[in-house]
This record gives C-alpha cells, sequence and structure tokens, in this order.
C-alpha cells in the first residue's frame, strides 16, 4: 500500500474512535442522567404533602362542625324545654342560636369544599405514583440496555486502539510527524482526491500531483497541504 493510503486508513480509525468516544461519553451521561426520575419522585411528594396537609384541615372542619351542632342542640334545649321563661334570657338564646346556625352553614360549606380538594388530590396522588412506577420500570430497562452499550463501546474502542497502534507501527516516523503537524494545523491531515479534486478544500489539483499521489509517492496537496490519497 501506498503512504497516502496507509495514512489514509490510520485516520480512519482515529475518526472512528473520536466518534465511538464521543458516543460513549453521550452513553454514560444518559446513564447517569436520572432528573425526570428525581422530577416525578419530587411531585409525587409534594402532592402527598398538600393531600396530608387538606385531610387534615378536613378533619379540623369536621370537628368543627360536630361541634356546633352539639352547641345548637344544647341551645335549642334551653330555648324549647320551658326552664327559662325571663325574654331578655330567651332573646340572647335565639340569637346565639342564629348564630350558631350561621357559623356551621359555613362550616359545612369549608368542609364540602375540603372534601371535593382530597378527592382531587387523591386522584392525582395516584396517577402520579402510577406514572413514577411507570419511569422507573423504563429508566431500569434503560439502565440495563445502555449499560450494555457501554461494554460494547468499551470493547469495540480497545480494539480499535488496537488497530490504531498497528497502523502507526508500519508508517514510517517522518510520515507520522508531517501527519500529526497537518492534524494539528487542519483538523485531518489525509485528503482523499476525487475527479482530480482535492477533497480538503475542493480545489482542482494538477493532473501530475494527484498521479504522483496515485502512484504511492507522499503527495501533500499545493493548495491546502493535506496529504492526498488516490485509491
Ligand atoms: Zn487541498
Amino acid at each position: 500500500m501506498n503512504m497516502g493510503g496507509q495514512l489514509y486508513r490510520l485516520q480512519q480509525v482515529e475518526l472512528e474512535i473520536q466518534e465511538k468516544r464521543k458516543v460513549l461519553t453521550e452513553v454514560e451521561n444518559s446513564l447517569q442522567d436520572d432528573s425526570a426520575l428525581v422530577e416525578a419522585r419530587d411531585r409525587l411528594a409534594a402532592g402527598e404533602q398538600s393531600l396530608t396537609v387538606t385531610m387534615k384541615k378536613q378533619q379540623d372542619a369536621e370537628w368543627e362542625v360536630g361541634d356546633l351542632q352539639d352547641k345548637k342542640k344544647q341551645v335549642n334545649y334551653k330555648l324549647y324545654s320551658g326552664a327559662i321563661k325571663n325574654p331578655k334570657e330567651l332573646s340572647n338564646l335565639e340569637s346565639e342560636l342564629a348564630s350558631l346556625k350561621s357559623r356551621t352553614k359555613e362550616w359545612e360549606d369549608e368542609l364540602l369544599e375540603l372534601m371535593t380538594m382530597v378527592e382531587d388530590l387523591e386522584a392525582a396522588v395516584s396517577a402520579d405514583s402510577e406514572s413514577l412506577k411507570d419511569l422507573q420500570r423504563e429508566w431500569q430497562e434503560r439502565q440495563v440496555s445502555l449499560g450494555r452499550r457501554k461494554g460494547e463501546l468499551e470493547v469495540e474502542l480497545v480494539e480499535l486502539e488496537e488497530a490504531r497502534r498497528g497502523e502507526v507501527e508500519s508508517i514510517d516516523s517522518g510520515a507520522l510527524e508531517l501527519y500529526g503537524l497537518l492534524k494539528s494545523t487542519c483538523g485531518w491531515a489525509v485528503a482523499r482526491v476525487e475527479r482530480g479534486k482535492c477533497q480538503g478544500c475542493h480545489i482542482a489539483l494538477p493532473t501530475g500531483q494527484w498521479q504522483k499521489a496515485r502512484s504511492g509517492e507522499m503527495v501533500q496537496c499545493s493548495n491546502c497541504g493535506r496529504i492526498l490519497y488516490l485509491e
């Protein structure tokens, strides 16, 4: 194989290593990314917290309504038992009863509202809890498949590194030095020649130049300086 071809092969292996390392990093990041789970857990916890607080309020309202009803009964009893005859006292009891009735009505309305809220919150918590379970299941499955992919990529990278070392060993040091220099200045060092044009800079090459490259000589593009390669 000619020098351009050898360096091109080295470049292909290095590009593949670069690409696989990029994918590996993405896979590793995905493996660590549990933000969707954390978000779902937080939402469920917040819902449960609201439910607890609202249930407590509902219980307080139930007690309040019960107390008011007891008081109403007592006042009713006093009012209609006939034991109290004093008109002033009776009139006081009547207004107390009226006030108790209106307060009971207020608390009953409050209680109804709280009961509706508790029902809604229970439904939301139950839905959030189901979706968290789904997410956890998906996450577990994803962890397994990503873990497998990570393992495959690591094996492939070891093989590619080995292939790279093999290529490097078969290329003389002068050519490697130029290759390294071009890589650092041009990003990639070897350009294919297609239809007489350097694929690094897309400039048409003098015929003699690409013919030399085809014959196996190491030739650099007269425009961009990349090492030319023709099959
Ligand atoms: Zn060029």
